[in-house]
């Protein structure tokens, strides 16, 4: 486990993945009943963007650093909630939150998450931001098998994230097996699914074979700001989420063509909303 995820905190792929996150939660929070998140690869919990990590690769400056314009009123009114947890968070732009951090400020009296990191260093950080927190439940373990052994939650209703480092182990292939126990267990929860994106063909198959979970409703979103280059930088990613928020489709065809403007380093920067499975 060498990943620290200190060195991206920030980047573009992170802005994507947490202003999506965040209309999700948004959407949760319609209804009064408490619902859970459940993520199972959390990280630090926060970033400090001045450390020596995040200067050496510089990515926050591509991501978040570009953010700090506003958008048209019509994106910002989607982004609201994201500005909202990065201003009571982030004490004057020094410091970028990790998912947890996030999840946990949008949590009501009545709601839970449940937070699992495996890095130990990781995990000391993470329970001295989160720790304290009633409705929060800190785990140390192997974020796959906590997946599947908290779910469903006794809410019933909620989320479970999934944001592992893909740096040695076959994660397409763990996160399928995953995501097919959890249709099984909890066929009406949110599984959101980050991956980077680095080869198109790899990517068609773990696409595929997330059609073969029994979820009737797969979106996939895609944020693509530069050209995929072999061993290059990351330039793309994705997220496939099982039981979209029905809102999703229609925010993110608003919200991703405005990141890509922004976030996009050349003309291969490129956005999708597509259904791999579901309504059309
Ligand atoms: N979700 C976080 C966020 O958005 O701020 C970032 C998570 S980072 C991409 C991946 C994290 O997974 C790292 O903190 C790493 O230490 C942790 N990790 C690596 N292997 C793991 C495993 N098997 N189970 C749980 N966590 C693991």
């Amino acid at each position: 486990m060498n990943y620290r995820h200190g060195f991206h905190a920030g980047n573009f792929a992170d802005v994507f993945k947490h202003v999506t996150l965040l209309r999700c939660l948004d959407y949760l929070k319609r209804k009064d009943s408490a619902f859970r998140v459940i993520d199972t690869h959390a990280g630090d919990g926060l970033f400090d963007l001045k450390s020596n990590a995040a200067i050496k690769t510089g990515e926050g400056e591509t991501g978040i650093g570009k953010m700090r314009e506003a958008f048209s009123p019509g994106v910002e009114a989607l982004l609201a909630p994201y500005r909202t947890a990065l201003a009571a968070l982030d004490q004057g732009g020094r410091f970028y939150p990790g998912s947890p951090t996030f999840v946990r400020h949008g949590l009501r009296r009545g709601d839970r998450a449940t937070f699992n990191e495996l890095h130990p260093e990781a995990y000391r950080a993470l329970k001295k931001i989160v720790g304290s927190d009633r409705r929060v439940t800190l785990q140390e373990e192997d974020g796959y098998i906590v997946w599947n052994a908290r779910v469903p939650p006794p809410e019933r209703r909620g989320l479970v994230l999934v944001d592992p480092p893909f740096e040695s182990r076959d994660e397409f292939s763990e996160i399928t097996e995953g995501l097919n126990r959890m249709a099984r267990k909890w066929p009406t929860g949110i599984a959101m699914l980050w991956y980077p994106i680095k080869d198109r063909a790899q990517i068609r198959k773990f696409e595929a074979s997330c059609c073969e979970s029994a979820f009737s409703d797969l979106l996939v979103l895609e944020l693509q700001v530069d050209e995929i280059r072999n061993n290059g930088p990351l330039a793309a990613n994705g997220l496939i989420i099982a039981n979209p928020p029905w809102t999703l489709v229609a925010e993110m065809k608003i919200l991703l063509p405005a990141l890509k403007d922004r976030l996009g380093q050349s003309a291969w920067a490129s956005w999708r909303v597509d259904w791999l499975k579901g309504p059309a």
